[in-house]
């Protein structure tokens, strides 16, 4: 049993963005239905949309930053009722009983979790479409609750942007007086600078762009390190608690690498392609480490949302209509995004 909806979404990788129909599953016993308000547009989306993992389904609908109300709720669902504000991030299933999502970590379900978009569908067959559409239906455990206080546009980005910052601040923990450095002032990156304020670190944006070094501050860096300027990367040489790289291609290690502290690490969350060779000696020399980090589990997702509730912090947003997405999509390119693009569904809708 199906409905039909509109959406938005790309025929193939060179193509633009373009309204198209697609199909939900009705509201089965663990589902709920999720009327879509808002949703925020990541860079993945355009990794995406672009095939620039060479993964991508066609058609793409991307969104995997959902905000909406619930319309409709099955007869196993406890945890949520009609007109609830809820929220929907990267993930819409996972096995449930691998050893990673019994610890919450379903991001890492040894089966493999279910991306919001371009994940294997299981109940329609084909594969999953994402939030630049009117409605979603979603299995209950991969529903947040979104507290009625913050800002529903402002809170899109943080099912996504949000907790891909948010946990691996919380999992190298990261505490107050550290020294912490966030690169790229983009969508992630914003919500990076927050979260580390937030947290009582002394933030430095790492940025290439000299003329974001206001809002950085305003943001809640503490300092502003351009990174084209030799100068001052060799004045913050061996000096990092922690850095957050959200850069979202490929890029040189070294430079990075040589800001970091006897012990620190680097986390990558942006490059999901190869790196440029970096020299040993530079972890070698410091017991430096590099890692990753993938979104965050649906538990320390809301963790993360009910901090935001209590701290009243929300995403720097750009309101667009569902038809502009194309031209967003050049400008989070141009790395021209204050400091993330959220659609207005209603843009879809009328
Ligand atoms: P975004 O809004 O485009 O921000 C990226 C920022 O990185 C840019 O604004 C720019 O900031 C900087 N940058 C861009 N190209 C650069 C380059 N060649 N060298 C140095 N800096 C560069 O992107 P986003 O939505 O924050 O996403 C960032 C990356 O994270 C994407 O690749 C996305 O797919 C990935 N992602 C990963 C996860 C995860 O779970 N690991 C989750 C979501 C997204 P400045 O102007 O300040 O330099
Ligand atoms: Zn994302």
């Amino acid at each position: 049993m199906k409905t039909t909806i509109k959406a938005y979404g790309a025929a193939d990788s060179k193509a633009d963005l373009k309204p198209m129909d697609i199909e939900r599953r009705t509201c089965g016993d663990d589902d709920v239905k999720i009327d879509i308000t808002y949703c925020g547009v990541c860079h993945s989306d355009i990794h995406t949309v672009r095939n620039d993992w060479k993964n991508s389904k066609y058609p793409v609908v991307p969104g995997h930053e959902i905000i909406g109300r619930v319309t409709k709720v099955g007869k196993n669902v406890t945890k949520f009722r009609k007109d609830d504000l809820v929220g929907v991030g990267c993930m819409v299933d996972s096995c449930q009983q691998c050893s990673a999502c019994k610890e919450d970590l379903e991001q890492f379900c040894e089966k493999g979790m279910v991306g919001t978009y371009n994940g294997r569908d299981v109940h329609l067959g084909g594969h999953t479409f994402g939030g630049y559409s009117t409605a979603v239906v979603v299995n209950k455990e991969f529903v947040l609750r979104i507290p009625e206080n913050i800002d529903p546009k402002g809170a899109a980005p943080l099912l996504c942007a949000g907790i891909t910052t948010w946990s691996p601040l919380r999992a190298w923990k990261v505490k107050k007086g550290d020294k912490v450095g966030v690169i790229g002032l983009g969508g992630l990156g914003h919500m990076g600078v927050k979260f580390a304020n937030a947290l009582g670190a002394h933030v430095v944006m790492i940025t290439t762009s000299p003329d974001k070094a206001k809002d950085a501050k305003a943001l809640g860096a503490h300092e502003v390190l351009i990174s084209k300027n030799a100068e001052d990367m060799k004045a913050h040489r061996n000096s990092f608690d922690f850095i957050l790289n959200t850069i979202p291609v490929g890029h040189e290690m070294d430079p990075y690498i040589g800001l970091l502290k006897r012990d620190a690490t680097m986390v990558l969350v942006g490059a999901v392609e190869p790196l440029k060779p970096f020299h040993g000696g530079g972890l070698i020399g410091g017991r430096k480490r590099i890692a990753g980090s993938l979104i965050g589990g649906i538990k320390e997702t809301q963790e993360m949302l009910d901090f935001c509730g209590e701290h009243n912090i929300v995403s720097d947003i750009e309101v667009i209509d569902m038809k502009d997405i194309n031209d967003a999509y050049e400008r989070i390119i141009d790395a021209d995004v204050k400091y993330r693009f959220v659609i207005d569904m209603a843009s879809l809708k009328n």
